[in-house]
């Protein structure tokens, strides 16, 4: 790296693998942006954590699923550190446990526009950013998918398991896209991981009760996402783009 250090927005950075992912990117040296929607305490605690480690960070409100919050959360990026080299799309929510034939329309359109049209705006921002096709320098974006994408969560949240499709799908096309511009796009499969999402959707014994479905026998830990991400993003990662990593324990 050189010249000044990269800067990196990761989206529901406060908390959960988001956080995991502030962190270690900080330690890596990046300058973080710190994206929240509602925990502001949350968010800002680890932005005082990674500071008094040494590292560089700010906290930004905003709803991913909101086309003002993201400009401005972007715009917030620009004038704090004047540069965006990557983007993490880990912003994303659950809804409680029904069949298809119990949804609303409103749970519906809340999970596809925060889980899919929220990383796609947040993608469009970073790309006009980043893509050499803009005057940008180049960078990467790394979108948290999900297992479910491949399982589908029957009888669970096939919403949910749907948007993650949906973002596979984002991945690969946007990829190839912006391949010739300087910008990797990729993936991550997080399986059964231990953060507070699970509670979110009214299931805070979610782990325990599936870990034995997890060939592996455990679940994973948000610094275990945390790691392929940071290497999908990183430079060692210069000929992966497109590609989606499962990070689930062999489910
Ligand atoms: P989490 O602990 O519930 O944290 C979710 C984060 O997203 C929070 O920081 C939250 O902000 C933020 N957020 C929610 N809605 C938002 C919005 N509209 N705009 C901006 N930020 C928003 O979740 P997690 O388990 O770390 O999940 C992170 C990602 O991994 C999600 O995309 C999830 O689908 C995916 N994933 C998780 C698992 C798992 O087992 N945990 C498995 C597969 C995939 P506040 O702090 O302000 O509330």
């Amino acid at each position: 790296m050189s010249g000044a250090a990269r800067v990196l927005l990761v989206t529901g950075g406060g908390r959960g693998i988001g956080a995991a992912i502030c962190r270690l990117a900080a330690k890596a040296g990046y300058r973080v942006a710190v994206n929240y929607v509602s925990n502001e305490a949350a968010a800002a605690a680890l932005v005082r954590e990674i500071e008094a480690e040494g590292g560089k960070a700010f906290a930004v409100k905003g709803d991913v699923g909101s086309e003002a919050d993201v400009l401005a959360m972007f715009a917030a990026v620009d004038a704090r550190f004047g540069r965006l080299d990557a983007l993490v799309n880990n912003a994303g929510v659950v809804d409680a446990r029904a069949r298809v034939d119990e949804m609303s329309a409103a749970r519906l359109e809340r999970m596809m526009r925060i889980n899919v049209i929220g990383s796609m705006l947040c993608a469009r921002e970073a790309v006009k950013r980043m893509s050499t096709l803009h005057g940008g320098t180049g960078g990467a974006i790394v979108n948290v998918s999900s297992a479910a994408a491949q399982l589908g969560s029957a009888g669970e949240y096939v919403d949910y398991a749907a948007s993650k499709g949906a973002i596979d799908t984002f991945t690969i096309g946007l990829a190839r896209e912006v391949a010739t511009e300087g910008v990797r796009v990729s993936a991550v499969r997080p399986g059964i991981i231990d953060t507070e999402i699970h509670a979110s959707g009214g299931q805070p014994d979610r782990i325990a009760a599936i870990r034995g479905l997890v060939p592996m026998k455990r679940e994973g830990k948000a610094e275990e996402v945390a790691e392929a991400v940071l290497w999908l993003l990183s430079d060692k990662a210069s000929y992966a783009t497109g590609a989606i990593l499962n990070v689930s324990g062999g489910r």
